[in-house]
């Protein structure tokens, strides 16, 4: 890789996200860091800007705004004729939420629906290469299926037959068993972290099941793509690390969140996986 390898990070102006950032701007390449909010997507740049990384770009992004990822693409493809590396890091979560049901839609539409409209954008200014096009979604270990209780329910979502609409039905399952106040009684995965009762996760769970679920859909459809049109698509679990989305719990650092992260972003072709879960750069079943 070098400065003309290109990557975007979503979610990029604090937490994991821009230490990502930071990472890749070390090492060399190119990356335009995203953020919804201008302000702080620019102070974010500035301070990198400050610690010797300037080859760090700006451009805002929300990613439950088909538009806005519509508008990044437009400008990548003009400023940089493509991209390299797509990083869905932006997410959410919903426990500080008074309204759960809002809450549960919000963190659908983030954490999945989000990372579907950013991928359906920039996967059109994916640079064909050598390298290979790269996608890390970055989920967690709450989205694994082995703590799954509801065996119909992990059954739909672990099917091999799974497409996007199969995952749409299980989302739309989901929120209508949230708005009925039926998570527990329907199966879906309950996690009492922190003491903050066991429906506060389910949403988050369901969520990253989701996009780990897409993530395999998407490796499936990749797979009969020619040599220099390969665009290799994973999933990476930071591990539990202190930032905002944890009070500052955690027993990562930043920097140890973003490690397997930018490690998968910078790994030759031939050792590169698609439709894989890894975790402390270690691949880890779903
Ligand atoms: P933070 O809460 O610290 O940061 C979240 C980032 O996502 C912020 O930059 C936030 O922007 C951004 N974001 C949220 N919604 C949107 C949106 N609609 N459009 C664009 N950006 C948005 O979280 P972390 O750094 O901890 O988490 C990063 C990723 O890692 C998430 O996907 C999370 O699920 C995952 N993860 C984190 C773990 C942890 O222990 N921390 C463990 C496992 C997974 P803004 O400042 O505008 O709100």
């Amino acid at each position: 890789w070098s400065n003309e390898t290109i990557a975007v990070v979503t979610g990029g102006n604090r937490g994991i996200g821009l230490e990502i950032v930071r990472q890749l701007a070390e090492k060399g390449v190119t990356t335009v860091l995203t953020s919804r909010n201008i302000e702080q997507g620019h102070l974010a740049v500035e301070q990198l800007k400050a610690k010797g990384l300037h080859n760090v770009a700006f451009h805002r992004l929300d990613v439950t705004d088909s538009r806005s990822a519509q508008e990044l693409a437009a400008w990548i493809k003009q400023k940089y004729g493509g991209l390299d590396i797509l990083i869905n890091n932006a997410g959410i979560v919903s426990y500080f939420h008074d309204d759960k049901k809002q809450g549960a839609v919000d963190v659908i539409e983030t954490n999945y629906y989000g990372v579907k409209k950013v991928i359906e954008s920039l996967l059109l200014v994916i640079k064909p290469s050598k390298f290979g096009g790269r996608i890390i979604n970055v989920s967690s270990r709450l989205g694994l299926l082995k703590d799954f209780r509801s065996e119909e329910l992990k059954a739909m979502i672990s099917n091999e037959m799974l497409s996007e609409s199969v995952i749409d039905s299980f989302l739309k399952n989901f929120l209508a068993d949230v708005s009925n106040g039926q998570i527990t009684s329907k199966g879906w995965p309950t996690i009492d972290l922190e003491g903050r009762g066991p429906e506060a996760y389910s949403d988050y769970c369901v969520s990253k099941i989701a996009l780990n679920a897409y993530t395999r859909v998407l490796a499936h459809e990749f797979l009969s793509r020619a040599y220099g049109e390969k665009v290799y698509v994973n999933v990476v679990c930071p591990g539990y690390t202190q930032t905002d989305m944890t009070l500052g719990m955690g027993n990562n650092t930043v920097e140890e969140g973003a490690d397997t992260v930018v490690w998968l972003a910078l790994l030759p072709p031939s050792e590169l996986p698609s439709g894989k879960f890894l975790a402390e750069r270690t691949e880890v079943s779903f």
